[in-house]
Parts: C-alpha cells; sequence; structure tokens
C-alpha cells in the first residue's frame, strides 16, 4: 500500500525551481532518505510534505486524502526539523511529553511514555533537567522522542543527526532505524550523508537540482546508478573517461582497452561514457610475468590503511585507481611497489557522463 504520494510536485522561489515536478510514492512502513548535495531542494520538499510550504503547483496526498492545502498542524505527522523548535523554558520530560498533553493522554500513560522514550534516547537521569542545560546532541535526541511521542503516521526528519559527534550519530541511526522497524512508522529523513541513507533507509530518492535523479533500494542505486552524478554521490567509486563504440570493449585513458560485460545503458549511448567501478571489486595482485585480459600495470602511489580496512591508490599511467582491500588480505602492501590491477568485467558499470549545465 502507498500511504503518501506526490504528484508534479513543484516550488518556485522567484524564477528559480528549488523542486521541480516531483512524482514519489512512499510505501507504508518504510524509511525513505531524501538524499543529495546542499540545496538540491530536499528541505523544500520535506516542508511541502510537512505542510509548511504551499507547492507553486501538484498534489500532496495521504491515505488517499489530498492534503495539499491542508495545513501543518492538522496533518497528525512528527516532525525534527534542522531548528530543533525546543520549548527551553520546559523539562526534557515535559518537553517529550508536550504532544500527549495536547491530546490528553492520560497522566499515567503520558508518565510510562515519556520514560520509555528517555530510555531510549538514553536520557532517563535529565528527565527534569530544563533543556536549556543540553548540549546541542542531547537536544537532538530529545527533539526526536518529542516528535515519536504520540505515534504519528509519518515522521518526517530533516538532518537530525547532523550536530551530533560521529560516534553518537552511528548509534542514532542503528536506534532511529530499529524504532522505525519496531514502530511500522512511515518515515521520510533527509540527508547529504550517503553512508548514512544507506544504513538506514529501505529506500533512497537521490535528488539534483530540485529533481529527483534516482529512486531505489540502497544497494541497487549503489551497483546500479544511472548517471555519473548519482554514482559520485553514492559510494566511494573509480570513475574514469572511456572511449566505447558500441561493443564490449573500452579505451581507458591510459590507452589500455578491457572488455566489459554490461552493455552500456540506453541513457548513456548517445553521449559521452563514463566507466564505473568501485574500489572493492578491483583486486590488487603481485605484478608477474603476463597479465590476463582486464589486468592493468601500475605502481601503488597511496595506501590508507586505518585497520579494519585499507584503500590503496594505483598509478596506472594515465590515470588513477583506487582499490578497497584489508590489511589482512595485503599484509605487503607498499608504496611504490609495482601492483596488478583487476577489473572483472561484471564488475565494470559504463553510465552516461554528467552533462554540463
Ligand atoms: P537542501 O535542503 O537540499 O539543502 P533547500 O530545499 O533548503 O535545499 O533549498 C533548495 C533551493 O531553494 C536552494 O537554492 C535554496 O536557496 C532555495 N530556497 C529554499 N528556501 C527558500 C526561500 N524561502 N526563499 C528563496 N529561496 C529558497
Ligand atoms: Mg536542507
Amino acid at each position: 500500500m502507498t500511504h503518501l504520494t506526490l504528484q508534479a510536485v513543484t516550488k518556485r522561489f522567484h524564477t528559480a525551481f528549488a523542486v521541480d515536478h516531483v512524482d514519489l510514492a512512499v510505501p507504508d512502513g518504510k524509511l525513505v532518505c531524501f538524499l543529495g548535495p546542499s540545496g538540491c531542494g530536499k528541505t523544500t520538499l520535506l516542508r511541502i510534505i510537512a505542510g509548511l510550504e504551499t507547492p507553486s503547483s501538484g498534489a500532496v496526498a495521504f491515505a488517499g486524502r489530498d492534503l495539499t492545502h491542508v495545513p501543518a498542524n492538522q496533518r497528525d505527522f512528527g516532525m525534527v526539523f534542522q531548528s530543533l523548535a525546543l520549548f527551553p523554558h520546559m523539562t526534557v520530560a515535559q518537553n517529550v511529553a508536550y504532544p500527549l498533553r495536547l491530546r490528553r493522554v492520560e497522566r499515567s500513560a503520558q508518565a510510562r511514555r515519556v520514560a520509555e522514550l528517555l530510555e531510549l534516547i538514553q536520557l532517563p537521569h535529565m528527565a527534569d533537567r530544563p533543556v536549556s542545560q543540553l548540549s546541542g546532541g542531547q537536544r537532538q535526541r530529545v527533539a526526536i522522542a518529542r516528535a515519536i511521542a504520540s505515534s504519528p503516521k509519518l515522521l518526517l526528519l530533516d538532518e537530525p543527526l547532523s550536530a551530533l559527534d560521529a560516534k553518537l550519530r552511528e548509534a542514532m541511526q542503528v536506534e532511529i532505524r530499529l524504532l522505525q522497524q519496531r514502530l511500522g512508522i512511515t518515515t521520510i529523513m533527509v540527508t547529504h550523508d550517503q553512508r548514512e541513507a544507506m544504513t538506514m533507509a529501505d529506500e533512497i530518492v537521490v535528488m539534483e537540482k530540485g529533481r529527483i535523479a534516482q529512486v531505489g533500494k540502497p544497494l541497487d542505486i549503489y551497483r546500479n546508478p544511472v548517471s555519473e552524478f548519482v554514482a559520485d554521490f553514492i559510494g566511494l567509486g573509480n570513475i574514469l573517461p572511456v572511449t566505447h563504440d558500441g561493443g564490449d570493449r573500452i579505451g581507458l585513458p591510459g590507452g589500455q582497452q578491457i572488455i566489459v560485460d554490461a552493455a552500456p545503458r540506453a541513457n548513456g549511448a548517445a553521449g559521452e561514457v563514463r566507466l564505473l567501478i568501485r574500489p572493492e571489486d578491483v583486486s590488487m595482485r603481485a605484478a608477474v610475468a603476463s597479465p590476463g585480459p582486464n589486468v592493468l600495470a601500475g605502481k601503488v602511489t597511496f595506501i590508507r590503511d586505518v585497520g579494519a580496512s585499507l584503500e590503496a591508490t594505483i598509478d596506472c599511467a594515465g590515470f588513477t585507481l583506487t582499490a578497497a582491500t584489508t590489511p589482512r588480505e595485503t599484509p605487503d602492501l607498499q608504496v611504490g611497489m609495482p601492483i596488478f590491477a583487476e577489473l572483472p568485467p561484471h564488475a565494470c558499470k559504463l553510465i552516461a557522463a554528467r552533462t554540463a549545465h
């Protein structure tokens, strides 16, 4: 079932399109991330869904009902926006209980719910503190607890974790995801962090300049990006300009030829084409006598070894490749070493080059 639908939703500020004809169906019970660089229209689109912004044209519907002109306070959606809008003079517990009080939930049920939520956000000992005394990260967690207190039908989150330090942020990503799954609450979260989107989302909506560039499951988008923009935004990638005459061979920038499995994507056939190969698909082998097909001779120029993973930059005469592995798999790797990099045909994707704007 589809709960939230957007139809040709457009928002113009003066002459500029912040959101440009967005069609989208958000499935019931799923977590969907709006992902894209700063200024691509994520917040504007979320504010239109929330009812805080009126679209210039297009329609928003929820559970079959047209909401386009329904005010925000009548939509029954939970929200956490970049400006949290907590009540600074109230305590943590009072802030979290606020939506319950508005709905006249019985006092003891309020107290139980608040205790449960404070446990969840790991602030049970802070219940009686005014929020003005909390750190930015703690306030963020209170805002999330408050947004879900009354079990809204749709939860809207605009970069809710951006103020948190890396460790807490990663922990909260898991917490929010587990909570969302347990409650089955349909959630839309805006983020510019592709790792966060991949960690949390059932579906990712990649946005570029007010438009949807691609919608799909995180791994599908990662493995099969439709364009250079998406490939570049989702994960680390080697993206190389290549020549391609329609067959199964492509020419690399250094003049080397390799074989690719996949036919070029239809949308890439006309214009310029790029080769995408993810670092984890590039395998490194000691340079020996005769390399086979799809094996390139190169030299290691940099090693980023962070213990759990290792990335090597390989100079392949004419271009560089990044290969990802683990220190355990390649214990003898050293800068300056000659190396063979293998690009398996099935891992080589041809994508449409980014068009100049
Ligand atoms: P994001 O959240 O992806 O960073 P926004 O939705 O905030 O992007 O902004 C999209 C575009 O719309 C930007 O170019 C921004 O400057 C513009 N914009 C957003 N809100 C307003 C506004 N109230 N008035 C004029 N321009 C706006
Ligand atoms: Mg924003």
